[in-house]
């Protein structure tokens, strides 16, 4: 074994931008079977945009007091739907109020208490989670929107379904190449996503990869991963998320995204690219097979 090797590599990789955190981050690298992607920040920019919203016709509210209430109980949402949201609300001339009892529910959405009102934001298992119920024309819609590959929230007011916002992203302009790179490398490839089948089929299209995992919470991130292990697959998950937090401690190695991901995934994983640029993936591949052939 040659350490000099190992430090040499690190030191390489933080030229590139990389934190590798350990030795042995690096080596592990070397000899991964699998790499899992998140998509939302991952292999998307992870900033989505408001294309639409969609009042329930049956809830008297005006779409200024819905966006208000929405965008309020976003004031402290880290994820990138939660900041779409509020942007757009602030780009529209809404005034955000202080939410109170604000609480993440990983995967899922958000809660909270804005002025008189419970707000409840987020996916379908969210919303069935508090038995609330979706009419039929606006679960139509949101079907609709799943169909078109757009990713679509659901919003409660006051235990009543009262809106769909719908948000776009793009993808990494080289995304499709780095996935390329990364078959080519000899790895085979996964996207994992808490996003709909519809959402994460089209992505995986348009990236190249052809295997994915939809609506995956954090804990099935977790399971995904774990199964790739048990099956003698050594597993990289590549992730930016507290959702992803979990998956990250689990697999043999793990990238995170710094740029706009969060700290507890970056704290979570070996390796970190800082910059939150995914087209250092496929360099920080090779220069872990090198070094291992330095090794041995
Ligand atoms: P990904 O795996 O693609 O990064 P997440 O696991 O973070 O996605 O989120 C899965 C789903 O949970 C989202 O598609 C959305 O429906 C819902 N969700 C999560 N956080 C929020 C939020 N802050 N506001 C609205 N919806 C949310
Ligand atoms: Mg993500």
């Amino acid at each position: 074994a040659t350490p000099t090797a190992i430090a040499a590599g690190i030191g390489n990789a933080t030229k590139h931008g990389i934190i590798v955190k350990s030795g042995e981050a690096l080596e592990r690298l070397g000899k991964v079977a699998r790499v899992v992607f998140d998509k939302t920040g991952t292999l998307t920019i992870g900033e989505p945009e408001v294309n639409n919203i969609m009042i329930n016709q049956s809830v008297q509210q005006s779409e200024e007091e819905f966006l208000r209430l929405v965008s309020s109980a976003q004031l402290y949402s880290e994820h990138p739907l939660g900041v779409a949201i509020r942007k757009f609300a602030t780009a529209n001339n809404h005034q955000l109020v202080e939410p109170k009892d604000f609480q993440v529910i990983p995967g899922k959405g958000v809660i909270a208490q804005v002025e008189s009102h419970e707000v409840v934001v987020g996916n379908p298992a969210l919303i069935a989670s508090y038995g609330f119920v979706i009419d039929k024309a606006l679960k139509k819609k949101f079907d609709n929107e799943n169909e078109k590959g757009n990713t679509a929230v659901l919003v409660a007011i006051d235990k009543k379904v009262a809106g769909i916002i719908t948000l776009s992203d793009q993808l990494r302009p080289d995304s499709g190449r780095i996935v390329n790179e990364i078959y080519k490398w000899g790895a085979k490839i996964s996207l994992l996503t808490g996003d709909n089948e519809k959402v994460a089929l089209k992505i995986a299209n348009e990236v190249g990869i052809n295997e994915y995992i939809a609506s995956a919470l954090p804990e099935d991130k977790v399971k995904t991963v774990e199964s790739y292990e048990a099956s003698g697959q050594k597993t990289c998950m590549v992730g930016d998320g507290i959702n992803d937090a979990p998956a990250l401690k689990t697999a043999f190695v793990s990238i995170a995204m710094a740029g706009i991901g969060s700290d507890i995934a970056t704290e979570s994983a070996d390796i970190v690219l800082v910059k939150d640029d995914l087209i250092k993936l496929p360099y920080i591949m090779k220069l872990s097979r090198d070094v291992i052939k330095k090794i041995n």
